[in-house]
């Protein structure tokens, strides 16, 4: 018999990543049935998800082995109290890469001052602010996870020192690894630039608060294409106004989107970007579902499994 898939994820996904799927499936050699809806609940045995799909009730779904999300956050899945089954959070490669883009391109946005040559007024001839060399600056990383790792090697490609910091020591080759309080205190102390791309659970939130902005480096910036409520805004706003931080790139809020009358948008120090720093691309991530998929068929433990206790 056909492997019952759902596929549950808006209309627009299913008609990008239907082809993509069937001809991923016969190329693996699985004889999958990919549908778009079911009658028969608990004859499935994977779904394919977006938390902005149809399917919102998955008690029924009793018999399914894998909810294969597509996106990369999953505290929008783990809201929803009836999905209780094994969930793998998406870990694309084609999304690392776009989020490389942002992150380094914002991290040189920093670095060589341009939102002061963008703001200066004509004839304002400010040639006292050439940018240190890359290797004289650090750039820390809250959250060295499959995003987070990935832009701080294209960082460091391109010479600048890169911290890391995440909630179990790492070792790697190029990135300087910290974990713990005292972990957090000097990747806080030693960063130029301050990229954070930790998940939003219990324990991050609110993690750039007065308190730790306060153990900064003066004249830091933050960007910030994690989550939204990592920062206590009203802080961030003060350090950005008494001078203590530079500027910051915010791609996230705990209000998506954007409110017109926040502050951050015209704030002179700040750019915001609407949740674009990277998304799942096509053909990369149907790789990975099919891999996931395939794995379950063959009795391997799968890829990317949520830790529901440490949510995420
Ligand atoms: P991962 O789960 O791979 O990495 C998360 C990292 O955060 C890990 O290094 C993890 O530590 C660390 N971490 C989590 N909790 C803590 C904690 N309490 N203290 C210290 N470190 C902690 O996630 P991804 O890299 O795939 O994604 C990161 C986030 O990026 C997503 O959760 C999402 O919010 C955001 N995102 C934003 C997008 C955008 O367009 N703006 C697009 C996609 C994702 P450890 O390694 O020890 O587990």
């Amino acid at each position: 018999m056909a492997i019952p898939v759902l596929f549950s994820a808006p209309a627009a996904s299913w008609e990008s990543y239907a082809p993509f799927l069937k001809d991923l499936f016969a190329k693996a050699g699985l004889d999958v049935n990919l549908v778009q809806s079911t009658d028969n609940p608990d004859e499935v045995k994977y779904i394919i998800y977006a938390p902005n799909g149809p399917v919102q009730d998955f008690a029924p779904f009793k018999n399914v082995k894998l909810i294969q999300s597509l996106w990369a956050g999953v505290e929008t899945a783990l809201q929803n109290k009836t999905l209780t089954q094994p969930l793998a959070r998406m870990v694309d490669p084609g999304m690392s890469e776009g989020m490389a883009d942002y992150v380094l391109g914002h991290v040189m946005r920093h670095h060589l001052g341009i939102a002061l040559h963008a703001s200066v007024q004509p004839g304002e001839w400010r040639n006292d602010t050439a940018a240190p060399l890359a290797r004289n600056r650090t750039v820390g990383f809250l959250g060295i996870g499959a995003l987070g790792m990935y832009c701080a090697h294209a960082v460091a490609k391109q010479g600048f020192n890169v911290l890391g910091w995440s909630r179990n020591l790492k070792s790697d080759d190029i990135v300087d690894c910290h974990a713990g309080p005292d972990g957090f205190a000097q990747v806080l102390g030693q960063s130029d630039i301050l990229v954070l791309l930790l998940p939003d659970t219990a324990d991050t939130e609110n993690l750039i608060n007065a308190e730790t902005i306060a153990q900064m480096k003066d004249g830091a910036a933050i960007i910030n294409p994690g989550r939204g409520p990592l920062i206590d805004d009203d802080a961030l706003l003060a350090a950005m106004d008494s001078g203590k931080l530079s500027g910051a790139t915010l791609d996230v809020f705990r209000t998506e989107p954007l409110p017109a009358n926040n502050p951050y948008w015209t704030h002179p120090k700040v750019l915001v970007t609407p949740h674009i720093a990277s998304e799942t691309r096509l053909e990369t991530s149907a790789a990975v579902v099919v891999e996931n998929i395939e794995r379950g068929e063959a009795g391997k433990p799968f890829l990317h499994l949520v830790d529901r206790e440490a949510g995420y």
